[in-house]
């Protein structure tokens, strides 16, 4: 198992794209450390990491408030030593025409999807740096690429992401750490499900694939950037978005 004794922290993983990833890296041998703002959904992310034989620290940490996100990596170094991994994968949506969208949609949007990706990853960042070993994978999107209409909030932090990630890569490729986007298309979640059925319909008329990528489709090329596959793969972004861009 190509991620053994070491432990990774992913943020967002009470359900979704977060959840299948923190199970797929606990699976290739990874201790797991995560945030998510929903207990119940908390205790079950826990529960399935540990009964994979693997050690799980759960945090109820908003990405968007910097202090509960020192504190969490804080305990967590303390408790487990180190941090290796980091998936920068909570996000969320406040969908709205740009006519009508309010300072309050937009900043909701930039807060946990932007600001919460430079709280995260500034909290690990000296801990990488001192072992000299990091992987760091942030979560972009299709519509970051192509723009979208609804989402000009959205896709502004997700394109923002793709200009962090590249920095981030420049700046610290010489500490041997890598970091990397990925960029998913259309994935089957409750984030997608909030669709209607008109819309669900038109978006997969532009996938070649023909249908909508799984959870466990991103995970797998997150656990790949994550493992002996990704170590000279940096400053780049994968698109998995069944040939739709
Ligand atoms: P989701 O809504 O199903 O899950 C999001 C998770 O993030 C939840 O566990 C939630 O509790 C957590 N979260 C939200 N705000 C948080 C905060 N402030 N602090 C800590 N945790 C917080 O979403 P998903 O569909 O699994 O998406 C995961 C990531 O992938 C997001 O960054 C999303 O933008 C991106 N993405 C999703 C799709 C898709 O089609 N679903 C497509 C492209 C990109």
């Amino acid at each position: 198992m190509s991620l053994e004794n070491k432990v990774a922290l992913v943020t967002g993983a009470g359900r979704g794209i977060g959840k299948a990833i923190a199970l797929d890296l606990a699976r290739a041998g990874a201790d797991i450390v995560f945030t998510n703002r929903n207990p119940q959904l908390s205790e079950a992310t826990r529960s399935e990491v540990e009964a994979l034989g693997r050690k799980c620290l759960a945090f109820q940490a908003d990405v968007s408030t910097p202090d509960e996100v020192d504190a969490m990596v804080k305990t967590a170094l303390e408790s487990l030593g180190h941090i290796d991994i980091l998936v920068n994968n909570a996000g969320i949506t406040r969908d709205q025409l740009f006519m009508r969208m309010k300072t309050e949609e937009w900043r909701d949007v930039m807060s946990v999807n932007l600001d919460g990706m430079f709280y995260v990853t500034r909290a690990v960042i000296k801990a990488m740096v001192k072992q000299r070993f990091g992987r760091i994978v942030n979560l972009s999107s299709v519509v970051g690429h192509t723009g979208n209409p609804g989402q000009a909030n959205y896709s502004a932090a997700k394109s923002a992401v793709i200009g962090f990630t590249k920095s981030l890569a420049k700046e610290l490729g010489s500490r041997n750490i890598t970091c990397n986007a990925v960029a998913p298309g259309f994935i089957d979640t409750d984030m997608t499900r909030e669709l209607g059925e008109e819309q669900r319909a038109a978006i997969l008329g532009q996938i070649p694939l023909g249908r909508m990528g799984s959870v466990e489709e991103i995970a797998a090329v997150v656990r790949f950037l994550a493992g002996d596959g990704g170590s000279y793969i940096t400053g780049t972004t994968i698109h998995v978005n069944g040939g739709m861009y």
